[in-house]
């Protein structure tokens, strides 16, 4: 099967190594690889993945433009990348059609990076240059192992902003909050929201990981895995084992993230 990661990251060559022995101390975890694009590469050869998306976050607005150009020169397979954005970037709608022209289809966000809330009305010009440019948006959703509480965001926060924007689409990683199923399970199941799997095996109950996913749609749902700080081949297993049918997998794998990227 084919297998697309929608959740990955790596860093620039020179960087790679400081970023990650500066992340592993924040979030008190192990990396599974170096970091670099190559390193990613062959954790997806070893794993039988096909392409990983790549979500790079600006921690200040004037890395914005740097990141989005560096990554648009490095966006081909097998490692796609997203655009950033940082929430008091000046002129949101230039961001976002730069992004566009770039040939970037869509942004990520971290609330806790970019201390923000997903709620916030100060935020609205990103979501109205999303849909005007077709660009959508993965969110850090729920815990961070490397913050404290209480998190910025929540399933209630997101549902919110689902409402007030339902045309913008929206992708939540960590399946909706890492950490804050019940909520996810009230909140956000069934609503056009898409979800993805990454850091959620292990957290979650197999048995309740299945029920929530097919409940919601599978046709909702992204695999992803959140390398460096997840290994993608335990990912692959780990989704493979769970109780769906042959027809949700391909969507989960593939199907849902060749129509984000665009690749039908
Ligand atoms: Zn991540």
């Amino acid at each position: 099967m084919l297998i697309i990661d929608f959740h990955t990251h790596y860093f620039p060559d020179k960087i790679a190594h400081d970023a990650i022995i500066s992340l592993e101390q924040k979030g008190g975890i192990k990396a599974f690889t170096a970091g670099t694009r190559s390193a990613l590469e062959k954790s997806m050869s070893e794993a039988g993945i096909t392409l990983s998306v790549n979500l790079p976050v600006a921690t200040s607005p004037d890395q914005v433009e740097s990141i989005n150009g560096k990554v648009a020169n490095h966006n081909r397979a097998p490692v796609l990348s997203l655009g950033a954005i940082h929430p008091l970037t000046m002129d949101p709608g230039r961001t976002i059609s730069d992004v566009r022209n770039l040939g970037l289809r869509g942004i990520k966000m971290h609330p806790e990076y970019q201390e923000f809330s997903p709620d916030d009305p100060s935020l609205d010009p990103i979501w109205k240059a999303c849909i005007t440019y077709s660009i959508f948006v993965v969110f850090h959703a729920g815990a961070d192992l490397a913050f404290k509480p209480p998190f910025r965001s929540s399933p209630a926060k997101f549902a919110n902003l689902h409402r007030r924007y339902p045309e913008l689409r929206m992708v939540l990683a960590h399946f909706g909050s890492w950490m804050q199923w019940d909520d996810v399970e009230k909140e956000l199941i069934g609503l056009d929201i898409f979800l993805d799997t990454s850091f959620t095996s292990g957290y979650l109950d197999d048995a309740k990981f299945a029920e929530l996913i097919r409940r919601h749609g599978a046709d909702k749902v992204l695999f992803g895995t959140d390398s460096p700080w997840r290994d993608q081949k335990k990912e692959v297993a780990a989704i493979n084992s769970l109780a769906l049918y042959e027809e949700e997998k391909e969507l989960i794998f593939h199907g849902n993230a060749e129509g984000l990227l665009g690749l039908e």
